[in-house]
């Protein structure tokens, strides 16, 4: 006998001729085709209070409806699949529902919990995970900040400069006192009294090639990258994260060109692949060719503001926590995802395009392909 208790997540639904409109949120609206109004009866039947399957059984018996139970597990793992199910009895051994401080994350997760992971599931994986920030600038601190809000369990945080009065504009978590001070030991100051019980560890320091990151990613769950010098510092990263399987997610901006990505080591291109592709476009003729090689050229303006700043701290921190917590598949995952400040914020999305000659790409592949042969 199945003894698990599932209970239906706060639903409502309308008839409309044969389709029952389910909504559990304004923006999650499922029809289901129901002509003979089982799906009704069944969803009437799973709103009164938890249930076992049995439960379930002798509940629509009482109104005439005989289901046989290999019926009703069809039924269970379809409403699962539309993630309208979740678990009765879910231990939540931190106290997480009733804790206060994670009450925002709690109802966020409530949309995204299934019988495989729970609301607290999921925090609980932002609570075990380790990000490292690289860059506590710009995006870098935003980033942070975020972070710290879901509740990242343990930060690393890197960077070489001092707090400047330029940095005003868009970098909120420093104050004027801090000018001339160690920008990452403040950050980190910040972050200790935000939330005490997040673990910081400060390296004070520049990335001078793909080993300085490579030695700070053991036990790191996935890297936020935000150093914008020198030009090769993004494939740095990339050259460690792909060799050592950690994903990264990279916001920036570029003139009037506000952009993210991350790469997910063995499931999408890297960075690599992307950057040999645009080489290869500036090197051909004709306007795209043209206009690749004039923005290269370019004298680079930062033009951040501290909406820019937000917007793609924002962007960046909600990459992070996909990856991190997996409530969804990462969105701009070999993929540049860009808005135009100077065109109303238009967004575009430019697929990155795969090298098949890709070093990295293959090596993490086959790590890829071993991990699930290990697993199975
Ligand atoms: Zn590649």
């Amino acid at each position: 006998m199945n003894t698990k208790r599932h209970t239906l997540k706060g639903s409502v639904w309308e008839r409309v001729g044969d389709v029952l409109v389910v909504a559990c949120d304004p923006s999650v609206q499922i029809e289901l085709e129901d002509p003979d109004g089982q799906a009704e009866t069944l969803l009437a039947a799973m709103s009164a209070g938890p249930w076992t399957l049995e439960d379930l059984q002798q509940r629509l018996a009482h109104q005439g409806t005989m289901v046989p139970i290999a019926d009703l597990e069809k039924a269970v793992a379809a409403l699962d699949s539309l993630r309208l199910l979740v678990h009765s009895d879910q231990p939540d051994p931190g106290g997480l529902v009733g804790d206060e401080r994670y009450f925002s994350n709690m109802a966020f997760f409530d949309l995204f919990a299934s019988l495989e992971c729970s609301r607290t599931g999921y925090q609980q994986r932002l609570l075990e995970a380790h990000v490292l920030q690289l860059g506590t600038g710009g995006v870098g601190s935003t980033v942070l900040q975020h972070l710290a809000g879901l509740g990242v369990g343990r930060l690393t945080l890197l960077d070489c400069d001092v707090v400047e009065q330029r940095n005003f504009a868009r970098q909120f978590l420093y104050r004027q006192e801090d000018i001339g001070r160690s920008k990452v030991q403040r950050a980190a100051d910040w972050v200790r009294s935000f939330d005490p019980r997040i673990q910081v560890d400060v390296v004070e320091g520049r990335v001078t090639g793909p080993d300085d990151v490579a030695a700070l990613l053991p036990g790191v769950d996935a890297v936020s990258a935000g150093i914008d010098h020198p030009n090769e510092v993004d494939l740095w990263v990339n050259e460690a994260c792909m060799e050592a399987g950690v994903p990264f997610v990279r916001a920036g901006i570029s003139g009037s060109r506000l952009g993210y990505f991350s790469v997910d080591p063995g499931n999408s291109p890297c960075l690599a692949c992307s950057q040999k592709a645009d080489t290869e476009i500036a090197s051909g003729a004709g306007i795209d060719a043209a206009a690749t090689r004039l923005s290269g050229k370019l004298p680079q303006v930062n033009r951040a503001i501290g909406p820019v700043a937000g917007l793609l701290g924002s962007m960046a921190a909600f990459e992070l926590l996909r990856y991190v917590t997996r409530y969804e598949a990462p969105q701009a995952a070999g993929v540049h995802v860009f808005w135009d400040a100077a065109n109303h914020l238009a967004q575009r999305r430019k697929p990155f395009q795969a090298d098949s000659h890709c070093r990295l790409c293959q090596q993490a592949r086959m790590r890829t392909a071993r991990f699930f042969k290990a697993a199975a």
